[in-house]
């Protein structure tokens, strides 16, 4: 045992060491060889129900807390640690394997709380919106880099049970998609999450979208559309070369009618760029016809990017007009902005060793 199974399969991880989450059942089972199975269930109880360290799972004999401590290390190491909205919403950043930096949020609501996490260090989807996407791709997470993010948020969480995790954080999970859904397979039945509380949000990998329809849990899905038709989609998403709109709601459709779950559109609302009467209309056609909810985001200020948000008036007449068109819509409520913690805020801190993105995705990005 020792290596990831996501590295057997090629993908560029830069870790080598198995972390404390990156073990299933089975690798745990490798790992305890020698001791009598019913070791095993204890370790995973404790890892993963309990979300225990290793030192605290008292019913292990010393020496194998001892032991497991040493050859589980943990993955996420704290830089920082911010609090924001009157403790409402806390944010992390994490150096992994003393590199990467990667940010964790977790935003606690009147009847629930929630874990907003990330599958990439960087993102290579370029979206020049987001603060993410301005810096560049570094690297994949691996599953347990993405269980532990959840593991240590719920431990923080404490009595106000964290319910819901969303892949909304740094990277794009349906590009890192063996490690995303191991994570998801792991925070079902390690961490006894439903996956009716599991969304995975995504920038519109189509290949990633029709996979997910093949899948056994049914996770809800949101899809980062910003634009309704390809010319301006193609400048905001710049993915949507790859996979214009035509392509998207095929694979949508396909990933509705195979687990008959609410799919949801995410839109940040830039000033006279997705916010005129014309793209409420065009949208409203898309999501009516996919039977999508609509969540409307006012744009978060991102240091890369100097175009306004629109104007709180703008964005409730938007709403208003999606409304009367008959479209399920919500405008997302404003959380962490304070922190640097919003949707599109999260940049790896300010020490990021992410390298720059290459000149000819940056070049394709000032012609669109
Ligand atoms: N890559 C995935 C998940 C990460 S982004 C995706 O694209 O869906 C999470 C959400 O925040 C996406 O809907 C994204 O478009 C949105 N977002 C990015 N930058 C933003 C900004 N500056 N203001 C508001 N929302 C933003």
């Amino acid at each position: 045992m020792g290596v990831v199974a996501a590295r057997a399969q090629g993908q560029p991880y830069a870790r080598g060491v198995t972390s404390r989450y990156d073990l299933d059942r089975a690798g745990l089972g490798a790992l305890l060889e020698g001791h009598p199975r019913y070791r095993v269930d204890q370790v995973w109880e404790g890892l993963y129900a309990q979300g225990r360290e290793p030192e605290e799972i008292t019913n292990l004999p010393l020496a194998l807390r001892t032991e497991l401590a040493e050859r589980l290390p943990t993955a996420l190491t704290e830089v920082v640690r911010r609090v924001g909205d009157g403790g409402e919403t806390v944010k992390w950043a994490w150096s992994v394997d003393g590199g990467h930096h990667i940010e964790t949020v977790l935003l606690h609501y009147p009847k629930r709380s929630t874990v907003c996490i990330s599958t990439q260090a960087g993102c290579a989807m370029a979206c020049d919106f987001c603060a993410t996407g301005q810096a560049g791709f570094a690297r994949h997470l691996t599953a347990g880099e993405i269980v532990e993010q959840v593991v240590r948020a719920r431990r923080e969480s404490g009595e106000r049970r964290l319910s819901n995790v969303v892949f909304m954080g740094m990277g794009e999970p349906l590009a890192n998609y063996d490690a995303t859904w191991t994570a998801v397979e792991r925070l079902h039945g390690g961490l006894g999450l439903g996956a009716r509380s599991l969304t995975i949000s995504t920038v519109g990998i189509v290949p990633g979208i029709r996979r997910l329809a093949t899948e056994d849990l049914p996770v809800n899905l949101a899809v980062s559309l910003h634009a309704a038709n390809d010319e301006l989609r193609d400048t905001m998403v710049p993915i949507n070369k790859r996979y214009p709109l035509a392509e998207l709601e095929d694979a949508c459709a396909e990933w509705q009618a195979s687990h008959n779950r609410r799919l949801s559109f995410e839109w940040a609302m830039i000033a006279d760029t997705n916010d005129r009467p014309a793209d409420a209309d065009e949208l409203a056609a898309i999501a009516r016809r996919q039977r999508a909810h609509v969540n409307l985001i006012p744009l978060n200020p991102t240091p890369g990017f100097g175009t306004r948000g629109s104007s709180p008036a703008a964005v409730e007449a938007f709403r208003r007009r999606l409304d009367e068109a008959g479209v399920a819509v919500t405008v997302r409520q404003n959380r962490g902005v304070d922190i640097d913690a919003a949707c599109g805020q999260l940049a790896g801190a300010s020490a990021v060793a992410i390298e720059p993105r290459p000149a000819p995705a940056a070049a394709e990005r000032r012609q669109g």
